[in-house]
């Protein structure tokens, strides 16, 4: 059998060695704790369970969903918009739901790129930027990202040859798998600059919700002109923990919310109904869930970072994601720091090379595991290491 070229051109995945050693590990009886995977742990908001199953009830939600989705998911998603970052969207022509945001994130570079257009992509940063580029026959441009600048792209080293060529750009803040935070003012520049480059600003907004110590995510569309050249992607995913619910957002510049319908009415059909009733139920209900969620997220980061300390890791606390972003001891590599949890204390954490060359001398522990897993993860870091 001959799969495509553009299935080779993939890049490796690089969590196959460390998934394969877990296997291993496992066999041999080990009792392993991930804090690999960024999915949260904590259930959905019974309330929004309840609506779930009051509209799977209803026969009419059992038919084709309208392509655009229900007025009412997306009059709730604008209501939100408004009352979170007093940004005043139209329903109709700013806003279109999406299975899932790495749906819609997967298929911009589709609308977006002819063969051979560029993208340019944070480096590190969650790997569907990437490959949905590669995979629509654009090229990816890596924004190397450093701590020096907190983790933000210099626009001004963008070489002026690449951006003849660039036509979107993407940011992730709060950051996977950084766990950076921007103000506003840096959303200001970067839709300063992407007008003056004709480029289509793309913000990947999955985080925005889940902020500690009294930090404010900014939306992009606060910027001024950002609803002229800028889409914003959100999901319910995190900020309702509802990962296997697929059920999110893209909201912005007309034109771009035009182009990314065209292109969905000939991919899939909608989200489920009752999934729509549910995410109105999320959006419109009470938020208490959300704040304790955030509060939970609060206390095992505090954790993590005391644990991480023990072994000689100063980290200041992140005001946001679900993830902790950690430099590796002297002498080591993302791999060598990998193996060596794994192998010293049975601990899963991902490699930052995962997330781009950029991310070398980083590994990324993610902190939705349960609480009583959690202290035993820290623990073992301060019988290991301490
Ligand atoms: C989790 C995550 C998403 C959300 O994906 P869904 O498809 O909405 O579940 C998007 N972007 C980033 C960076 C994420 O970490």
């Amino acid at each position: 059998m001959k799969t495509a070229a553009r299935i080779a051109q993939l890049p490796p995945y690089l969590f196959a060695e460390i998934d394969r050693k877990v296997a291993q590990a496992r066999e041999r009886g080990a009792d392993i704790i991930s804090f690999g995977v960024g999915d949260p742990d904590l259930p959905s908001p019974p309330h929004v369970v309840e609506a779930l199953v009051d509209a799977a009830r209803d026969s009419a939600t059992h038919r084709y969903p309208a392509y655009t989705g229900m007025p009412e998911f997306r009059r709730a998603i604008a209501a939100w918009y408004l009352r979170r970052f007093g940004v005043n969207l139209d329903p109709d022509t700013e806003i279109q739901p999406l299975v899932g945001s790495k749906e819609g994130i997967y298929h911009l570079p589709v609308a977006f790129l002819d063969v051979g257009d560029v993208a340019l992509v944070p480096d590190p940063g969650y790997p569907v930027y990437e490959t949905g580029t590669i995979l629509a026959g654009g090229e990816p441009y890596l924004m190397p990202l450093a701590p020096e600048r907190g983790w933000q792209p210099d626009l001004d080293s963008i070489p002026p040859k690449v951006l003849e060529r660039a036509r979107v750009m993407w940011l992730n803040y709060p950051s996977n798998p950084t766990a950076a935070t921007v103000d506003v003012s840096f959303f200001d520049r970067a839709v300063e600059f992407c007008r003056s480059h004709g480029l289509l600003l793309a913000h990947d907004a999955a985080y925005t919700e889940i902020t500690f110590d009294g930090y404010v995510a900014p939306s992009v569309l606060q910027s001024d002109g950002a609803r002229s050249c800028a889409v914003e992607f959100h999901s319910l995913s995190k900020t309702y923990n509802m990962t296997g619910w697929r059920i999110g957002w893209v909201a912005g510049a007309p034109e771009a919310i035009e182009a990314i319908k065209r292109l969905k009415t000939n991919i899939d059909s909608g989200i489920f109904d009752a999934v729509q009733a549910a995410g109105v139920a999320a959006l419109d209900g009470p938020q208490d869930h959300l704040a304790a969620t955030v509060e939970r997220y609060t206390q095992r980061r505090n954790l993590l970072c005391e644990g991480l300390a023990s072994m000689g890791v100063a980290l200041e606390p992140p005001r946001g994601s679900i993830y902790l972003w950690v430099p590796v001891p002297k002498g080591h590599n993302s791999e060598s720091f990998t193996n060596l949890l794994l192998d010293e204390a049975d601990l899963v954490a991902a490699p930052g090379t995962g997330y781009g060359p950029s991310g070398e001398g980083f590994v990324r522990f993610s902190i939705t595991l349960s609480d009583d897993r959690l202290e035993e993860g820290v623990e073992r870091l301060r019988k290991a290491f301490g």
